[in-house]
């Protein structure tokens, strides 16, 4: 690993006047994706800010209908959070499903939204593949098991936040404080980059911003969410597939519905052609199952990971029943 300068501020702004006038200064969190990339040189940065201090980055609170959650707050709060829990289903899986026990102690929020893409040749310091600037998507004719079914075409890796979709279905934003000291709100469905928009990044987020936290809309009465991920290894593991949905019923009709799928494509995605399968009519598994198959229909998969295909049917069928289910009263 390489030296840097570590700095250790405690309020937000003194954390942003350091990402501000240190250049290529990076932020660290709970470090738990940072340190590995800094020890694999993925990043060498001159300077790493410690969040760590920066109470006021940190909680869970209702404001105007929303519930924000600030960046450094840690996954394994957000698990065990009461208010997420009410209203917020899909965030709260979403959370307890992430990484181990020692995992969801440290990382954090922004950090988890923040995080890299976990491909073995963008990892493996001795590929110098199209994500790190060279000329070769390794995965597309490689081991690409695990790789992208969507989107699949200059890179192949896969979104690796479990927050992302879950956060995405209870149509979040993500507050930042930029390097001009403004602050801006942005639609989750806006914050991510595909590889052919700029290869060198996964998010909008600039030199100098600071993602200070995030503020979702909880369901109400006859809502539900949900999120579900089938992992190959199940102590602990990133997902194969997951999906989250959040489904408002009026009666039986859905009235209302999201559906954002990941871990099959380089940022995750909202479906709108498998919500508009379910809008409008009465709710069975029959039609959850129908969504699927929409979810799934323009797939391109690679030599290796067409099993994803049905994976990613099942898990979006359900996603959405158990979103119904918790809609109808059974939460
Ligand atoms: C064994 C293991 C299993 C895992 N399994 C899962 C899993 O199943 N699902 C899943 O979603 N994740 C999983 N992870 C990833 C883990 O969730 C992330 O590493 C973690 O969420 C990152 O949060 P952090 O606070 O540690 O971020 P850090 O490592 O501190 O930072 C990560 C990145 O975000 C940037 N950053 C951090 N905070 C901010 C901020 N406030 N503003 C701007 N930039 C910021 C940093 O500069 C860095 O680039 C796993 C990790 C491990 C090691």
């Amino acid at each position: 690993m390489r030296n840097f300068d570590y700095y250790l501020p405690s309020t937000t702004s003194e954390a942003q006047d350091v990402l501000k006038k240190v250049k290529g200064a990076r932020a660290k969190a709970g470090g738990t994706d940072l340190m590995g990339l800094l020890k694999d040189r993925l990043t060498a940065p001159d300077s790493v800010v410690s969040l760590d201090n920066v109470g006021e980055l940190t909680g869970i609170k209702e404001r105007d209908g929303g519930v924000w959650i600030g960046a450094t707050t840690t996954i394994a709060t957000v698990a065990a959070n009461k208010t997420v829990h009410r209203g917020g289903e899909a965030v709260a899986e979403a959370a307890a499903r992430t990484g181990t026990p020692l995992i969801r102690n440290r990382a954090t929020v922004g950090g988890n939204l923040c995080q890299r893409p976990r491909c073995w040749y963008f990892r493996h310091p001795d590929y110098p593949c199209s994500k790190k600037g060279g000329e070769t998507c390794y995965a597309q004719e490689g081991e690409n098991k695990y790789h992208a079914i969507f989107d699949n075409v200059t890179c192949n890796i896969i979104h690796p936040s479990n927050l992302a979709p879950a956060l995405w279905a209870h149509d979040a934003k993500i507050h930042v404080l930029g390097a001009n000291g403004k602050t801006r709100d942005i639609g989750i469905d806006e914050f991510w980059v595909l590889p052919e928009e700029d290869m060198s990044k996964e998010t909008v987020l600039e030199d100098g911003d600071l993602v200070t936290g995030v503020t979702y809309t909880p369901g109400g009465r006859s809502s539900g969410s949900a999120y579900v991920e089938v992992r190959e290894k199940q102590s602990y593991d990133w997902a194969l597939t997951n999906a989250a949905a959040r489904i408002d019923l009026s009666g039986s009709r859905v009235k209302d519905v999201r559906l954002v799928i990941s871990a099959v494509a380089p940022v995750p995605m909202r479906r709108e052609d498998a919500e508009a399968v379910l809008k409008g009519k009465a709710f069975s598994e029959d039609l959850a199952w129908k969504a699927g198959e929409a979810a799934v229909a323009d797939a391109t998969p690679l030599r290796d990971n067409k099993y994803k295909v049905r994976l990613l049917k099942a898990t979006v069928a359900h996603t959405l029943i158990a979103a119904a289910q918790r809609a109808k009263g059974g939460k």
